[in-house]
């Protein structure tokens, strides 16, 4: 299939383009390189362009010829969302309903979405299926079931297919090392351990070790990079008209952040000194995925996703590229 990756340079969207090319579809990557990394998408052909420009996406789709969409394109960061939610609402929100409108215009009637687990905020019960009750915390989970909605009343109406897949914590990179994670600023656990460990940062801070779980310390299901991609791949192949799939994707395992800086230290061999700080506003104690139903619809598991596995390949990353894409 010719394939739309919006946000094709970021982090998920950089892997999940790779492994879309090199089941043999061809590639088209919309970005406008604000977030991501034009070093992220290889050798694939970039279209530089806003969410917001639909003539332009239109264009893209028409002269591309292009039979779905993969939507990746989204400002990410929690406590942005926080401070500006006028950037998510505009970004994700509008951006998606453009690019909605210039599917639309084009004829392209299949997209993939990334969602998130941000959308069921602070779930009283862990694993976490389907059927909790989507109750956002923050606008940039607000944003991404915004989204959800919009696609499920394009489906009904306007006959589109869709997935949408709730992505628990994104990690690890590319077995070969070529790409990875490079957010600016990093918010996200592994990458700050492994910066620590780099000699970047003198400690990790653990945001809080009082809460109600073994060692006082957040739970959370980290899956490899690769095994959402891999996910994509296989929703991609089950999108029927008019309907939508709304699936969770995790590893259904979860760590505490004290075991992912041990399995850190083990990894790297350095002793990354940690220290307790507050909790940080907004984190539940506990978010493991019951991904069952992924498993079952898509007929697909993770393979790379125990977490020795996830941390060694971002450990490769981050050794070989210490100031990620900029270096
Ligand atoms: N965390 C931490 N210190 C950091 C960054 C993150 O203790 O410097 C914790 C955070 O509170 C959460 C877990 O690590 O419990 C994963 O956080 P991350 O930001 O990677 O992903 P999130 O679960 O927020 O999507």
């Amino acid at each position: 299939m010719n394939i739309l990756v919006t946000g094709g340079a970021g982090y998920v969207g950089s892997h999940a383009a790779r492994l879309l090319t090199r089941e043999g579809h061809r590639v088209v990557v919309y970005d406008n390189l604000e977030r991501g990394h034009a070093a992220a998408v290889l050798d694939l052909p970039l279209v530089q362009g806003h969410l917001s420009d639909r003539e332009l996406l239109a264009r893209t789709m028409r002269e591309k010829q292009i039979d779905a969409v993969m939507h990746f394109a989204a400002f990410a960061l929690v406590g942005e969302s926080v401070t500006d939610p006028n950037l998510y609402y505009e970004n994700n929100v509008v951006g998606s309903l453009r690019l909605l409108q210039a599917m639309r215009d084009a004829g392209v009637t299949k997209i993939v979405f990334s969602s998130t687990t941000a959308t069921y905020g602070e779930p009283e019960k862990s694993p976490i299926a389907e059927t909790t009750p989507q109750h956002p915390i923050n606008p940039y989970g607000y944003s991404k079931l915004a989204v959800e909605h919009l696609l499920t009343d394009f489906a009904a109406a306007y006959g589109i297919g869709f997935a949408a897949l709730r992505y628990f914590n994104a990690s690890g990179a590319s077995a070969d090392g070529v790409i990875g994670e490079d957010h600016r600023p990093e918010s996200h656990l592994i990458p700050i351990v492994l910066q620590v460990a780099l000699g970047q940062r003198e400690k990790i801070s653990i945001f809080g070790d009082d809460y109600p779980t073994l060692d006082g310390t957040c739970i959370r299901d980290y899956i490899h990079v690769d095994d959402l991609g891999s996910a994509h791949l296989k929703a991609l192949n089950q999108l029927q008209p008019g309907k939508g799939l709304k699936l969770n994707l995790g590893s259904g395992v979860g760590y505490s952040v004290r075991e992912v800086i041990d399995m850190c230290r083990e990894v790297t061999g350095h002793a990354i000194p940690a220290a307790i700080g507050p909790r940080r506003p907004g984190d539940p104690p506990a978010l493991v995925a019951d991904s069952s139903l992924a498993q079952r619809t898509l007929g697909w598991q993770c393979c790379y996703s125990d977490l020795r596995t996830i941390v060694t390949s971002a450990w490769n990353w981050h050794r070989a590229h210490p100031q990620g894409y900029g270096g």
